[in-house]
């Protein structure tokens, strides 16, 4: 049945250029790993012709549509009145559908308008897909042999949805088995070369780069064996070496989060160039409570030394951008908060206060530990949001290189 599948985004400020289509993205992504992937993505407005003749197109590239947008309560959401017309039928009020926004809306206290009432006025013959996150239900909607699925456009909704819905249809029918490799340090074309030659065991290589890491992906068919499977992972894993960060998908700072965790070790950071990014990436994790303690913005001179005591005389023998200040960002806030790692990032993000001796991009970072405090120096290409987002990156890899030594010194000897 999904032997072909075609993603359709719609709205309007997809095609203003208002939006970035994440949502098609995404599903792109998720198919991939399923082991499908999509013959084409289109991308229509709000207008009823464009919004039919996606579908119809769709249905015709593929038997598997999956349209997102447009199911909301307002005059442009127009979604459910389109895939009426593709498939020849009329719209009708839905009472389960009706049942699942009245039930909603009461849960708050609220009374449903005739604006919520009409998202349950969907296709007739459609099966409705309850939305337990937001007030507009999806539906799958059969024709001439093609399934068009309707999602909202909310992008946590249309996960939720789809994860709810769709993967467990899709999944019954391939199975594969996908491994997501993240790495630091390395761009794609690295990767790819160092991987050359190497016998993948017919796997698919994969990339996705999300400054940054970049994941490396590996997805096998379903009739090949795990044996082999973790060899290729294996091997793989033996190439990336020191770049490879996790192999179960999860990103650097919920890597961080769960490396410390589980040894019941802590962190706390003093950033100035980064601003509070990194602390606020571990922040992003689930369960970060337990690692995190305390993070300082630290961006004039003189916050670095109220907050954490980097003498004034180190300042300006070496200037804010310095290994010896970063180490004393690093060993202040450690001395403070008595964490088992604390971190010091300071750097010119530019695009200005660069100079030859220290050039836009020149980044310090230091991690306090068990170990000692160690630091590094960095000259990060890029914007400066790409510099920032690297160095916070960078960071939080120095953290688990420290946090593996530990680990892997001899306890005993
Ligand atoms: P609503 O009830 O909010 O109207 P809807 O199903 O009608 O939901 P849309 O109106 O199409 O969905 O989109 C709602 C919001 O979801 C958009 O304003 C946008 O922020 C986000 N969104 C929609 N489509 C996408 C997409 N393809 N990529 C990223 N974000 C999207
Ligand atoms: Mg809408």
């Amino acid at each position: 049945m999904s032997d072909s599948v075609v993603i359709i985004s719609t709205g309007e400020e997809l095609l203003s250029g208002e939006l970035i289509d994440t949502n098609g993205v995404w599903l792109a992504g998720e198919l991939w790993g399923l082991g499908l992937r999509p013959r084409a993505m289109l991308t229509a407005g709000d207008d009823l012709d464009g919004l039919v003749w996606a579908i119809e197109t769709s249905a015709s590239l593929g038997s598997f549509v999956i349209l997102t947008g447009g199911l909301g309560p307002t005059q442009d959401d127009r979604s459910a009145q389109a895939a009426a017309l593709w498939a020849g039928v009329a719209q009708a009020e839905h009472p389960e559908a009706l049942a699942q926004i009245t039930a909603r809306f009461k849960a708050r206290g609220l009374k449903v308008s005739k604006a919520n009432q009409k998202q349950a006025f969907l296709p007739e013959g459609a099966e409705v897909l309850e939305n337990r996150w937001g007030s507009a239900p999806g539906f799958r909607l059969s024709h001439k042999g093609s399934t068009l699925v309707c999602l909202p456009g909310v992008p946590v909704e249309m996960k939720r949805l789809f994860e709810a819905y769709i993967r467990p249809t899709l999944a019954g029918e391939t199975q594969p088995s996908l491994h997501c490799l993240n790495t630091f340090g390395l761009a794609e074309a690295r990767i790819q070369m160092m991987l050359d030659g190497l016998d993948l065991g017919g796997a698919e290589l994969g990339f996705r780069a999300n400054i940054p890491q970049v994941q490396v992906k590996l997805r096998f068919d379903r009739g090949v064996k795990k044996r082999i499977q973790n060899t290729v992972v294996a091997a793989v894993s033996e190439v990336l070496g020191d770049a490879l960060f996790s192999v179960d998908g999860r990103d650097l700072a919920e890597t961080v989060v769960a490396v410390l965790g589980e040894r019941g070790h802590t962190i706390s950071l003093a950033e100035s160039c980064t601003a509070g990014m990194t602390a606020a990436w571990i922040a992003d994790v689930p369960g970060a409570s337990a690692v995190l303690m305390e993070a300082v913005v630290v961006y004039a001179d003189a916050a670095k030394t109220r907050a954490v005591g980097v003498p004034e005389a180190m300042l300006r023998e070496h200037g804010a951008v310095s290994e010896a200040v970063c180490c004393a960002l690093a060993d202040g806030i450690k001395a403070r908060t008595g964490t088992t790692y604390a971190l010091g990032i300071t750097g010119i993000a530019g695009p200005g206060g660069g100079s030859e001796a220290k050039p836009v991009g020149t980044v310090y970072i230091a991690v306090a530990g068990p170990g000692g405090t160690h630091a590094q120096h960095l000259v990060i290409p890029g914007t400066r949001a790409q510099v920032r987002k690297r160095a916070a990156g960078a960071a939080l890899a120095a953290v688990l290189h420290c946090a593996k030594s530990v680990q892997s010194r001899p306890e005993d000897g």
